[in-house]
Order: C-alpha cells, then sequence, then structure tokens
C-alpha cells in the first residue's frame, strides 16, 4: 500500500530561490502542498508567471498543490533614509513625520497618515522587526509625534513599524491591497491571506469582495496583533483558516508568549475544523546552511505535535540557498513525528448544538473517524462539494487516510492545506453505491488501498439531491 503523504502540510513562499521549474518540482516532488505568493514583495505581474508555473506543473504531473496569496494588509514603514541608513542612539529624540522626505538624525517619514492622531504619549514604536525600540514623548495630532529612542541600533530604509499598543485606525485591506486582491481572484488562487487582521468584521469585509467577484478563493486570517488575539474566536468564526504569523506576532506580543498562543490558536482551530499554518523561522538558520539546528528540528516537530495543519517556510525557501534542501529536512520531521508520536483520534466532540445544521454531519464525520480506529481502517473517503466534510474529517485527525472526492474543481488544490487531505475528481451522480464503488477502485488503481483493506465511505444518499453526508459505509476492498 502506498502511503506516501504526510499528514501535516508544508507551505513555502516563492521568490527569486524557488522560481525555476526545476526548482519548483523538485520541492514539490520533496513535499510542499501549497505555494504562498508574498504580495508584499515584488510587483504584481511578476506573480502571475510564479501562477503560470504551478499551474503547468499541476497539469503535467497530475499533482494538486494550492496557491496561497498573502496580502500585505496595513502595514507600516518607514521611508527612505539617508546614506542607506542613520544610527539611533539611545536617549536621543527624532521626530516622525508624515510628510514623505529623505530621513535622517532628525526625522523620518513614515507610511501611516493618521499616526498623529491615533497615537499616545509613552507608546511603544518597534521598529525592523522589533530591533530598535522608541516612545511617544508627544504628538502634535497633526503631522508630527516627537519620540525618544530607548533601544537604539542602524535604521535602514522602508523597514516596518509595529504599534503594539495604538489602536490602529488604517482600514484592514488598504488601496495596494484591494489592487492586487482583484489580480490575485482574477487569477484564481486558492486562498487569500490577509495581514494584521483586528476584527471578524476584517474577514467579512474581505469575504465580500471575493463573493462579489463571483470567485471562490478561501480566507487565510494571519494572526499577528494583540487585537487578534483578543477576537481570536470571531475571527475563527469568520475565516476558513488561519496563519499563527509569529514573525510580527512575536514584535507586537511579548515573544515569551507566543508558544503558548500557537497552542490556543491550534486547539480552538481544530475544535472550529478550520484549518491552521504554523508560520516563521520555522527552519530560518537553513537560509544559508543546509543543516537546520537542534532547536528548529524541535520547533517544526513541535508544530506538528500542537495540530498544525501545516507549516511554513518564508526566506527558506523564497531567498535561501537550500530550497529543495529545506523542504526535504521539513518533510522528514513531519513524517518522523506522524509515524512516532502523533497523537491521531485525540479527543474532539462533534458539534454541541443539536439543533445546528452542522451537528448531523459532524457526528457522522466524528463516527467514521471512531469506525475507522475500530475496524483498522486504512482509509476514510468522503465525497463533498463544498468542503465541508473534508474539514470536519480532518479535524478529528484520523489515523487512516483521508482521500476526497468531489466535483468542486476548486477544492482540488484548495484541500491540498487541510490536514492529511488527498484530493481526487468525481462528478458521477448515478448512485450512492457506484459512487463508493467507484472511489474503491481509483483508490486501488492509485496504489492507495488493496484487497482485503478496510474502507470506510461517508456519503450523502440519495446522492441525486445533492444533500449533505449523512451516511457511512464500511467496505472491504
Ligand atoms: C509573519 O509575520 O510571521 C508573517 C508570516 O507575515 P509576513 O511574512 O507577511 O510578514
Amino acid at each position: 500500500m502506498k502511503l506516501n503523504y504526510n499528514r501535516t502540510k508544508i507551505v513555502a513562499t516563492m521568490g527569486p530561490a524557488s522560481a525555476k521549474k526545476e526548482v519548483l518540482l523538485a520541492m514539490i516532488k520533496a513535499g510542499v502542498n501549497i505555494c504562498r505568493l508574498n504580495f508584499s514583495h515584488g510587483k504584481v505581474q511578476d506573480h502571475k508567471a510564479v501562477i503560470d508555473t504551478i499551474r503547468e506543473i499541476n497539469e503535467e504531473y497530475k499533482t494538486n498543490v494550492g496557491i496561497l496569496a498573502d496580502l500585505q494588509g496595513p502595514k507600516i514603514r518607514i521611508g527612505l533614509v539617508k546614506d542607506g541608513g542613520i544610527h539611533l542612539k539611545n536617549g536621543t529624540r527624532i521626530n516622525i513625520t508624515t510628510h514623505e522626505l529623505i530621513g535622517d538624525d532628525n526625522q523620518i517619514y513614515i507610511t501611516y497618515p493618521t499616526f498623529p492622531q491615533d497615537v499616545q504619549k509613552d507608546e511603544i514604536i518597534l521598529l525592523d522587526d522589533g530591533k530598535i525600540q522608541m516612545k511617544v514623548i508627544e504628538t502634535n495630532r497633526k503631522d508630527t509625534v516627537v519620540c525618544e529612542v530607548v533601544h537604539g541600533g542602524i535604521l535602514t530604509s522602508r523597514k516596518g513599524v509595529n504599534l503594539p499598543n495604538t489602536k490602529v485606525s488604517i482600514p484592514s485591506l488598504t488601496e495596494e491591497d484591494l489592487y492586487n486582491l482583484k489580480y490575485a481572484l482574477e487569477w484564481d488562487v486558492d486562498w487569500i491571506g490577509l495581514s494584521f487582521v483586528r476584527t471578524g468584521q476584517d474577514i467579512d469585509e474581505l469575504k465580500k469582495i471575493i463573493a462579489e467577484s463571483g470567485k471562490a478563493a478561501k480566507v487565510i486570517a494571519k494572526v499577528e496583533k494583540p487585537e487578534a488575539i483578543e477576537n481570536i474566536d470571531e475571527i475563527i468564526a469568520a475565516t476558513d483558516g488561519v496563519m499563527v504569523a509569529r514573525g510580527d506576532l512575536g514584535v507586537e506580543m511579548p515573544l515569551e508568549e507566543v508558544p503558548l498562543l500557537q497552542k490556543m490558536i491550534a486547539r480552538k482551530c481544530r475544535e472550529a475544523s478550520k484549518p491552521v499554518i504554523v508560520a516563521t523561522q520555522m527552519l530560518e538558520s537553513m537560509i544559508t546552511t543546509p543543516r537546520p539546528t537542534r532547536a528548529e528540528v524541535n520547533d517544526v516537530a513541535n508544530s506538528v505535535l500542537d495540530g498544525a495543519d501545516a507549516v511554513m517556510l518564508s526566506g527558506e525557501t523564497s531567498v535561501g540557498e537550500f530550497p529543495v534542501i529545506v523542504i526535504e529536512t521539513m518533510a522528514k520531521i513531519v513524517r518522523n513525528v506522524e509515524e512516532l508520536g502523533y497523537p491521531y483520534n485525540s479527543n474532539k466532540e462533534a458539534a454541541a448544538d443539536a439543533a445546528s445544521p452542522e451537528y448531523l454531519v459532524s457526528a457522522v464525520c466524528g463516527s467514521a473517524v471512531y469506525l475507522a480506529e475500530h475496524t483498522n481502517a486504512v482509509a476514510i473517503v468522503a465525497m463533498t462539494r463544498t468542503g465541508y466534510t473534508a474539514f470536519q474529517i480532518a479535524s478529528y485527525r484520523p489515523k487512516a487516510f483521508t482521500y476526497v472526492f468531489t466535483p468542486n474543481k476548486h477544492l482540488l488544490n484548495a484541500l491540498s492545506l487541510v490536514w492529511g487531505v488527498k484530493t481526487f475528481y468525481y462528478d458521477s451522480l448515478e448512485s450512492t453505491d457506484k459512487s463508493i464503488a467507484d472511489v474503491i477502485n481509483t483508490l486501488k488503481a492509485e496504489g492507495f488501498v488493496e484487497s482485503g483493506d478496510v474502507v470506510i465511505n461517508t456519503a450523502s444518499a440519495p446522492i441525486a439531491e445533492l444533500g449533505k453526508t449523512n451516511m457511512l459505509k464500511v467496505s472491504v476492498v
């Protein structure tokens, strides 16, 4: 029997290091499930070339690699500074202005027009991933904020600004995001990531635009602000998936809180059957060296144990020297945990509200996983048009492999993000019995099951009514 894939998926950020087709193909063969296009970098048209390459590979090699377009959101930056960098010394004062200029020791420009109105005295300003820290001394509430340097350093052009204490009034989708989103939707990407999400409403607004465009893209809420942590339940309820964006989260929140926040978010996402990606610095040292640190190996392994649906690489695959080796390394770490230490079939209650329409599906899916465990089934098969059944089954973390058959072409690649799921196209509506026979034949032909194996089928009967999943069958191949 072919047990050839990780349950925990791998997201790789695309960039110059992974742009060539042969490199990307090698990365995909090594285990990439989702390619992330980071719209904070590069021109929008550059992403199209990458999308075309991914689709060519999907077509030629029958892979289902999904595409995540990651929008920058209300990211704040400083402007250009003179001489390639300025030295900010502890205890000195500097003005932050909303007028565009080349920064020097006296003043720097910020890309946040209402900063002087939004900020309060004594609030903290973090620059360059928190390496430089300043404190607000006073604001004229018009165009200038006077700050004192608390921890100085060399500040170079266009560095990011984090304002952990400030109620930022910039909309969650900036003009630049709306421009990029238009292209991402036109190109039919599978997932849209939204950075610096603060409330469930931020997600609702993005979903409204996607729905108006008639496209099927699903939404990932990037959790990286204290406000997102405060509103985590409503964000998880509104979104299709979550990213624990530890880069900015570790700047905006005390670093030592990030590990437990990761566990909390992963648990809540699994309870809600929403996929969760753990991101940033997972194998960071592999940007320049072919072997990771022991701590990085532990981080990937522990993220798998935390119940992540996917683990993500950023600089490691976008600009790193070893884009293929880093995927091989990550896949090996994931596989080893899954083979030797993963708590499959971990306790999860079916939806509690018996009146909710989800309750029955959730109960059928939970029972499928229970039945698979007690029959030593090698596979659970789901038929789905919306993906709902796939998300549900995955959230119970079955030991049996989960094969999803769908007539919905959009789901084939989108579900590549979801824990343990492998997708196939199937669109016959003749009868439930015929569908079950067809999917088992397909799995047998592909080498995923063999004679004598137990398979648990979930389905909706009668099939022609296109209803929700409502039945289970135990089949012996
Ligand atoms: C992060 O902050 O961890 C993250 C993934 O976001 P970005 O790479 O867009 O900064």
